[in-house]
């Protein structure tokens, strides 16, 4: 039922079966990585419960799912507290939502900005400590303040350098994921072993990284690309793409493709771009992530309880129902 037609009633009995809903996939997607639904699923349900509480800002509760991170800890892996909080991405399934997401940013930013265009990786977040350009502890996302300490697990990714090339203290955020050909491989195995198949790249990377036996971890073949920082004091660089590169000299891996976007035009482009090349990469990517490109600017605009307010993630349609959905032209 369209939203405006609805009263303040029947939009609360919805939101009421909605939040616990996806609160109980949110439980067995990032808890247990073995989702019960199809992401897209997922995605329609939350958009609408985003929906409903626009429309209906009385219906927000502190433990709704659009005001949480999602994921939790595993109760046996120790804990870690991530003093700058692992933030969600707000999402966009349209152009023209993207479209609507910079007007919006543009009206409260004065001065004229570009953006950062990314990859938007199929895998999970971490977060890695150094002191002095030591790796010192790794960590997953969590509920975004707490995370599960998996150093040990991350010392086996040759991806991720245990010294940098200079003695920074600092804390790199990225990705970890599993390409796809390790994907495909692992799941033949696990069928072979009679044991039920990962989902999807990033509940295989999930399910490898969490784990108690460092040694599952070592044999699953992950990598990673970082992109972000906690705080970017220690760093030369004052903007996103810059960030991309420093990471890069002090021993990371980033993803390569990332283009600076002067306006929307380019940002479709880029889109586009990559809708194309999707199928033909190693690693899964499920969208784009489009990020203000000064960081200033970034620290500036802040963010929500849960996403930040400089970025957002364009989400492709799911791999197999892809459509043309590129055919709408953008006015520069
Ligand atoms: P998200 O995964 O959609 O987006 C945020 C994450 O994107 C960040 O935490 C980061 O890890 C990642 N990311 C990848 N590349 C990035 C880049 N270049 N820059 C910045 N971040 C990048 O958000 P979420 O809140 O973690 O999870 C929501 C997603 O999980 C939805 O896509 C949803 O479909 C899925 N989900 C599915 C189910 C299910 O039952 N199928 C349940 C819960 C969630």
């Amino acid at each position: 039922k369209p939203i405006n037609t609805l009263t303040e009633e029947q939009a609360a009995t919805e939101a009421a079966e909605l939040r616990p809903q996806l609160t109980k996939w949110g439980k067995q997607y990032y808890d247990a990585d073995a989702p019960a639904v199809e992401d897209d699923v997922y995605d329609r349900a939350y958009a609408r419960l985003v929906a409903l509480e626009a429309a209906f800002p009385n219906l927000v509760t502190p433990d709704s799912p659009t005001q949480r991170v999602g994921g939790t800890t595993r109760g046996d892996l120790p804990k870690v507290t991530h003093d700058i909080p692992m933030l969600s991405l707000g999402d966009v399934f349209s152009l023209e939502e993207l479209g609507e997401f910079d007007e919006r940013l543009r009206t409260n930013v004065d001065e004229d900005f570009d953006y950062n265009c990314e990859l938007k990786i199929d895998g999970l977040a971490i977060s890695l400590r150094y002191e002095n350009g030591e790796f010192v502890q790794g960590s997953t996302r969590g509920n975004g303040q707490i995370g599960e300490d998996i150093t040990a697990n991350l010392k086996t990714i040759t991806s991720i350098p245990q010294t940098l090339s200079r003695p920074l203290t600092i804390d790199v955020r990225g990705e970890c994921y599993m390409p796809k050909a390790a994907f495909l491989a692992l799941n033949e195995r696990r069928e072979a072993a009679g044991k039920a198949p990962f989902a999807n790249p990033r509940n295989a990377a999930a399910g490898s990284l969490r784990q108690l036996d460092v040694q599952v971890t070592a044999d699953r073949q992950l990598a990673t690309f970082m992109y972000n920082i906690a705080d970017y004091e220690p760093l030369n660089t004052r903007s996103q793409s810059g960030l991309l590169d420093e990471l890069a000299e002090l021993g990371f891996t980033t993803n390569p493709t990332y283009q600076v976007a002067h306006n929307m035009a380019e940002v479709g482009a880029y889109i586009e771009q990559y809708q194309a090349k999707r199928a033909d990469l190693p690693y899964g990517i499920d969208g784009i992530v489009i990020k203000a490109n000064s960081l200033p600017l970034q620290r500036e605009l802040g963010a929500t309880v849960k996403v930040p307010r400089w970025a957002i993630a364009y989400k492709f349609p799911p791999e197999e129902v892809q459509t043309k959905i590129l055919d709408i032209e953008w006015t520069v």
